[in-house]
């Protein structure tokens, strides 16, 4: 093969082969390239000034795709120049987006691979030491967002999502409208949203706001009301069932304490079963919820609650779903459960919000589905220590779903 061909096949643009050296014991092929005659435009890789004259030259390898079996390095003479504004700088050359020894195509084959791969199963695909794989994944990830159009923020949700003991929580604040998430912060406070706010939206931004679906949390509704004071609160379904589902459980626990003996193993482990919803039961597990309900009435009556709440947001008048609620708030009349007393109490107290629900149509659903998305990514990469890194997973993941439901749409 001569060099013409093999600058044909490598297809770096501006660039041709002028030597090569194949070893077949170690399958590796090494390409050594320049400019082509005419391509002598350099562009600082400081501030992107363009020059026509060269410093001085040096050579860099980097590690390409492969070639069939063939392992495949390019060597590339690259020049340095004379910046009024930099001093002495390399040249930019767009597929050597970074310092490191790898061509943008390889990066992007392998940021491509850790979207449907474990990091771990990645470097092992390629032969690269996994830090060196989060390190080319995140490079990937940030061009990508450096590109890519982003859509007005109109309604938002505000989660916080439980990362452990030691880290303790993380807000993220979520576009509903395009299910991606936005921002992380650390910790919950008012502090953390005021954060969002004042340094990531201007004031006009700010003001495009309509609406925030957002958890019975005190705080949150502080900020809300200092920033975005034009902003509807909704307090969702995802989150209000999430109190009931605990206000159960206390319960559960309650009757844990205060009965003996065999009523003890009845009732241990079956928070789970609790907490889901009668309908996602298959009839083995409806069995051994039924066994447990026969032993304590009291159970039964907090889980039939939790159950009849949810079908408050079948309404779309407030007036009916006042009334739901109403007639709901009745049923806890002697029965003595104080968990979810308190949950009414609460409940009343964040009524507004509650009924906001129906005067405003936020999609449901997506904070769930992003608070998943985010727990799967956690579960996967087995912590994340940089932030940043798992939010621009996290956006990746929604933008991939969503242009794969797009294509769905179209087919
Ligand atoms: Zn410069």
């Amino acid at each position: 093969m001569r060099e013409t061909d093999w600058t044909r096949v490598l297809g770096w643009p501006g660039y041709r082969v002028y030597q090569h050296e194949i070893n077949e014991a170690a399958k590796t092929l090494k390409l050594w390239v320049r400019r082509k005659r005419g391509n002598r435009k350099l562009v600082c890789s400081g501030c992107g000034r363009k020059f026509a004259e060269a410093y001085d030259s040096y050579e860099r390898e980097v590690r390409d795709l492969p070639c069939f079996e063939f392992r495949t390095t390019v060597v590339v003479e690259l020049y340095r120049v004379r910046c009024p504004d930099c001093g002495v700088k390399s040249e930019q050359v767009p597929q050597l987006p970074s310092k490191a020894p790898f061509s943008k195509r390889f990066e992007e084959a392998v940021g491509m691979a850790c979207e449907s791969a474990s990091v771990r199963r990645v470097a092992g695909q390629f032969g690269l030491a996994a830090s060196t794989v989060r390190a080319m994944d995140l490079r990937y990830l940030k061009r990508w967002a450096q590109v890519r159009r982003r859509p007005g923020l109109r309604q938002m949700g505000v989660d916080e999502i439980y990362l452990g003991k030691k880290q303790k929580f993380l807000t993220v604040v979520t576009n509903l409208e395009t299910g991606e998430p936005l921002w992380f912060g650390q910790e919950r406070k008012k502090e953390t949203l005021d954060e969002f706010f004042e340094q990531h939206l201007s004031a006009f931004q700010r003001s495009a706001i309509r609406a925030a679906c957002v958890d019975m949390w005190e705080p949150f509704r502080q900020s809300l009301e200092q920033w975005v004071p034009q902003c509807r609160i909704v307090y969702d379904k995802f989150h209000i069932l999430q109190h009931a589902g605990q206000a159960v459980d206390e319960v559960r626990r309650a009757e844990f304490f205060r009965k003996g003996g065999a009523a003890r193993d009845l009732v241990r482990g079956k928070r789970w079963l609790l907490l889901t919803s009668w309908l996602n039961l298959d009839r083995g597990k409806r069995r051994q919820l039924n066994a447990l309900f026969a032993l304590n009435r009291r159970i039964l009556k907090a889980y039939l609650l939790k159950e009849s709440l949810s079908q408050l947001w079948n309404y779309i008048y407030e007036g009916a779903m006042l009334r739901y609620l109403q007639s709901w708030i009745d049923q806890l009349r002697w029965q003595r459960l104080k968990p979810l007393e308190k949950l009414a109490h609460m409940l009343l107290d964040h009524l507004e919000g509650i009924l906001n629900y129906c005067r405003t149509k936020v999609p449901m659903g997506v904070i769930e589905a992003v608070n998943g998305n985010i727990k799967a990514l956690l579960r996967r990469g087995r912590g994340y220590r940089n932030m940043n890194y798992l939010l621009l997973k996290a956006q990746r993941l929604a933008a991939t779903k969503t242009q794969f439901i797009a294509l769905q749409k179209a087919a």
